[in-house]
């Protein structure tokens, strides 16, 4: 006899990108398929790092302790003093990437029951650890009509004192490219303080912005988590490192909570973050963060004249940081038929909006513009225009 699948993986949803991410395996190494689903950067990590991997790997042995290096999280603390937070080493805990550190904070926080709040669209991942930590979504739907603006008095309205444990943020968001203003921020950390809610800030993308720039909910830090991760920043998803900051009893209680589930933060990766976040590497830190943005926003650009240009009929807002563009092409019925069916016949690959929360019939779609160059972006769209003439609902 076989031994169950626990009841809470069995009654979780699979990811809807699954089904995509199964045909793109197959598809992979197609020169035709053209890759506008992803949020994969395509850039490559800093060479003076790469210069460095080898020794590094060569040099690293065996664990370390469960936050990290004090060196590292030391650093951090002091960078992070640049953009006006006043934190300690006791502040930072260095996660396997974004995904160890929302899962973290979503352990050492929430109690079965408990309500969080969650702004639509969202990252695929946070619906899925709501139901994993038996606790109860509430959410704040947004859409084109109003540029993907969260509705404060909304979320006063929504806020269920005693109940709601916690709020997500994301900025600059995925999929929307929404950056959370000033006004924003301050509303939202004060509805939390005032209703002892935690703000999970989800900040994978702070540093890649194209109009305005990433606002800090550092006047909060009694309830923020602040979740980063240098996956987009460095261009590093495979190496897998972030860091969440909060006050020291949450990163305490995350401590004990990853103690348990990874052990410690990836040794080899910490190093080349350290090498990375060194005050002697600075100048070339910042000539790449802004290499990163510069070659982003061109390929931006492009694809935002492309849709104007051959997909008239679907409405955007321009993102003003992250990766994507989260379209609307009216009509459609059911928008993972169309991604199925557009990705069968035209070899191009976006997600459909359903996969972040919006209803199937709402026509919404996540366009990637990081994966590929302004030529073969324009192409991509080209190639949805023509399949969108003949679509069939
Ligand atoms: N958060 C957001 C908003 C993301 O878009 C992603 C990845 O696409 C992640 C977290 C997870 O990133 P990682 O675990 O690679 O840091």
């Amino acid at each position: 006899m076989k031994p169950t699948i626990s009841s809470s993986i069995s009654s979780l949803k699979a990811s809807p990108i699954r089904e995509i991410a199964t045909k793109l395996e197959i598809l992979k190494e197609d020169p035709e398929l053209i890759g506008l689903g992803g949020g994969e950067p395509s850039l490559d990590p800093p060479d003076f790092l790469l210069e460095k991997a080898g020794e590094i790997l060569k040099n690293s042995k065996g664990y370390c302790a469960t936050a990290g290096f004090k060196k590292l999280r030391q650093r951090i603390a002091e960078c992070m003093k640049e953009e006006g937070f006043e934190l300690t080493l006791e502040n930072i805990l260095i996660t396997n990437a974004a995904s160890n550190g929302i899962s973290v904070a979503f352990k050492s926080l929430i109690n079965p029951g408990d309500e969080v709040i969650t702004i639509l669209p969202t990252y695929v991942a946070y619906p899925g650890l709501i139901q994993l930590n038996n606790a109860k979504m509430v959410e704040i739907r947004t859409g084109i009509e109003n540029n993907f603006r969260i509705d404060i008095d909304e979320l006063n309205e929504k806020v269920n004192k005693g109940k709601t444990k916690a709020i997500i943020v994301i900025s600059p968001d995925n999929p929307t490219g929404r950056i959370l203003n000033k006004k924003e921020v301050r509303a939202i950390g004060e509805i939390a303080k005032e209703n002892g809610m935690a703000i999970l800030s989800d900040e994978a993308y702070y540093l890649i912005t194209y109009n305005g720039k990433f606002e800090p909910f550092n006047e909060f830090m009694d309830n923020l988590v602040g979740i980063r991760s240098f996956s987009k920043t460095a261009s590093a998803p495979q190496w897998r490192i972030g860091y969440n900051y909060a006050n020291k009893d949450i990163i305490d209680a995350m401590i004990k909570a990853n103690q348990y589930d990874i052990i410690c933060p990836n040794v080899v990766s910490q190093k080349l973050i350290i090498e990375f976040l060194k005050e002697e590497n600075r100048a070339k830190r910042e000539a790449y963060t802004k290499y990163v943005v510069e070659t982003y926003k061109k390929r931006m650009e492009a694809m935002g004249k492309s849709l104007e240009e051959h997909l008239p009929e679907a409405d955007f807002v321009k993102p003003d940081g992250a990766f994507y563009y989260f379209v609307r092409i009216p009509g459609i019925k059911d928008d993972a038929k169309f991604v199925s069916e557009l990705l069968d016949t035209k070899k191009v690959a976006i997600v459909q909006g359903s996969a972040f929360g919006m209803r199937k019939d709402e026509g919404y779609f996540r366009l990637t513009f990081v994966s590929e160059n302004e030529e073969r972006i324009n192409e991509g769209i080209k190639k949805i225009a023509e399949f969108l003439k003949n679509y069939k609902n």
